[in-house]
């Protein structure tokens, strides 16, 4: 496909209408203008401009055609996004497809036929009892239609069956998660006899399913593992149907998808839950492009210490603070909104920061008038505390368990201090791993010519150890960050970029987290020197070879200096222009 075919579709699409799916856009003068869905903030600097078709945020200067938007909005590739909106708009466009992107349309296509079948089973004869069923848990046909929620009968092969009959290779079908392999050759239905919710991505293509058992056996849920389309760490279930309304109506997160359809039947719309993991960053950030108004509701029995900690992680390196809402005992969201949905509406509204929750909690399980009780408080809080990124809420922190133990703010500074450097370390680099550092590069790398550009002038590339990501990196640096999308880019080359970038955007201050991992990556290198150049120096010193002893001794010295500067290198190549 070439530049005129391009135009040709961009001219056929209108991009407030693509827009106004994310963003709430209202008409101003010649242009439109919204909150940005791109950063957070609370007066609207993002303009699209309907006569040149273009978008552009004064705020965070992100800017663009409808595909830089949709490729952006949603995480995909230049071939990717323009797919996906021909699609969309049922315009053809003829172009050799990646086999990325049409891999990833035939697993959305044999998960619809999946749910579809589901559906199905669900409103025939066999589906009686699960029909039963979810009537006794007081679900609508409305609801069950608007979450197309079906039925897997209990049998080993009627959903493979169906798949073959529609063509679908029992090989794809098994990567979608649909089907078991068995030990000794062919395929078993994953999903028997249970009430099937399928999991729909923001875009509302099916990426996956869970199903629930009807009955007390275990286990109660189980859910198709990961796939190149199901990545549980990215995907909320119902944010595709609510995302339009959270912006005002904020968002609860509960912790299954039965409460999510319980409370959507029961009126309240904007509840999302994770699948069976912990909320993540990712999932934070999904959702602040929608509300910073974010409410975790926690089951009165699992909201204890560690469940609080956990919750509050994903938060630490993001500006939204949440809040929390603990159910009465025994409780579940269910139980409350159809005794009453004012009920849910005023504990909603009645909850508080997590940080209450976290400091009422350590508070209540230690006495502060014990001095090692104290100590022990501040062994919990402090570090949590100097890892957030918002530094004034950071403040107010101090401040409240600084007074609340009866000593100074800066003596709980003062206890911050070195755990607040080694964890900011450790908050931009998942692991103190090499390995992982090159793989942090190269995904930076991936979304920005700067960082391919510092990368370069640094001349790192030859330091990478693993293989692909310094293949993958030497690509980058030859064509720049777009050169991903070009045609000419070597298959598995692409995919491997495609894995990364499926990791999405580093979260954060990028160019800061550029320069620490670059950072850190160097200072790693020259150790690893320094420490060769000592093995060999404890090797030269059983001898007398003065000569090589100097020569290491110099090279030591010069490697120490050379450690101590890097940060100063490395800035200074990045401010170079
Ligand atoms: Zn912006």
């Amino acid at each position: 496909m070439d530049r005129i075919e391009v135009e040709k579709l961009k001219a056929d699409i209108d991009i407030i209408s693509v827009v106004s799916e994310y963003v709430h856009l209202k008409k101003r003068g010649r242009s439109y203008i919204g909150l940005c869905p791109f950063h957070k903030e609370k007066t609207p600097s993002f303009n699209v401009d309907p006569v040149k078709q273009i978008y552009k945020c004064f705020g965070c200067d992100k800017g663009g055609d409808v595909i830089n938007f949709v490729m952006e909005m949603k995480g995909l590739s230049f071939i990717e996004a323009i797919e996906e909106l021909a699609s969309r708009f049922n315009i053809p466009v003829n172009f050799a497809k990646t086999q990325k992107s049409s891999e990833k349309k035939q697993f959305y296509e044999t998960n619809r036929y999946a749910m579809e079948f589901y559906e199905h089973m669900l409103a025939g004869s066999q589906g009686s009892r699960a029909r039963e069923y979810l009537r006794k848990r007081g679900l609508s046909d409305e609801t069950i239609q608007a979450f197309h929620l079906g039925y897997a009968p209990s049998s080993w092969d009627s959903l493979s069956r169906m798949l073959r009959k529609k063509g679908v290779p029992m090989a794809r079908a098994f990567a979608c998660g649909l089907i078991i392999e068995r030990n000794n050759g062919g395929y078993y239905d994953r999903f028997r006899d249970r009430v099937i919710f399928p999991i729909l991505d923001i875009s509302s293509e099916v990426i996956g399913f869970g199903g629930r058992i009807m009955d007390s056996s275990e286990p109660k849920y189980i859910n198709t593992p990961e796939s190149p389309v199901f990545k549980k760490r990215k995907v909320l279930y119902n944010l595709c149907r609510s995302k339009g309304i959270l912006r005002n109506s904020g968002v609860s997160v509960v912790e299954g998808y039965m409460d999510v359809v319980s409370l959507a039947n029961s009126g309240v719309s904007n509840a999302v839950a994770t699948l069976g993991t912990a909320l993540s960053e990712d999932h934070v950030n999904l959702l602040s492009r929608f509300t910073d108004n974010i409410t975790l509701v926690f089951d009165g029995d699992s909201a204890g210490k560690n469940a609080m900690r956990r919750a509050v992680e994903p938060f630490l390196n993001n500006d939204v603070l949440p809040k929390v809402v603990v159910l009465p005992e025994g409780k579940d969201p269910d139980d409350i909104v159809r005794s009453e949905t004012v009920k849910w509406d005023r504990l909603m509204n009645e909850a508080s920061s997590i940080w209450d929750f976290i400091f009422d909690e350590s508070f209540y399980r230690h006495d502060p008038s014990k001095l090692e009780d104290q100590n022990a408080i501040i062994k919990e809080l402090v570090p949590m505390i100097s890892r957030m990124r918002d530094q004034i809420v950071q403040d107010l922190l101090v401040q409240r368990l600084s007074v609340k133990l009866g000593v100074s703010p800066e003596s709980v500074h003062h206890q911050m201090e070195p755990q607040g450097r080694q964890t900011e370390d450790l908050m931009q680099i998942p692991r103190k791993d090499k390995g992982t550092l090159e793989y942090v590069i190269v995904r930076l790398m991936l979304f920005d010519d700067d960082a391919v550009r510092l990368v370069k002038e640094l001349g790192f590339v030859g330091a990478l150890k693993n293989k692909d990501l310094s293949e993958l990196a030497a690509y980058l640096i030859k064509e720049g960050a777009k050169g991903i999308d070009n045609v000419r880019c070597p298959d598995h080359i692409r995919v491997h970029a495609a894995q990364i970038k499926a990791d999405g955007e580093f979260p954060g201050d990028k160019k800061k987290a550029l320069i620490d991992t670059l950072c850190r990556f160097k200072t790693l290198s020259v150790e690893s020197d320094i420490r060769r150049i000592q093995q060999e120096l404890s090797v030269v010193d059983k001898t007398d070879d003065t000569v090589k002893r100097n020569e290491l001794l110099k090279e030591r010295q010069e490697k120490m200096l050379e450690k101590r500067h890097v940060r100063n290198y490395v800035m200074e190549v990045a401010l170079r222009k």
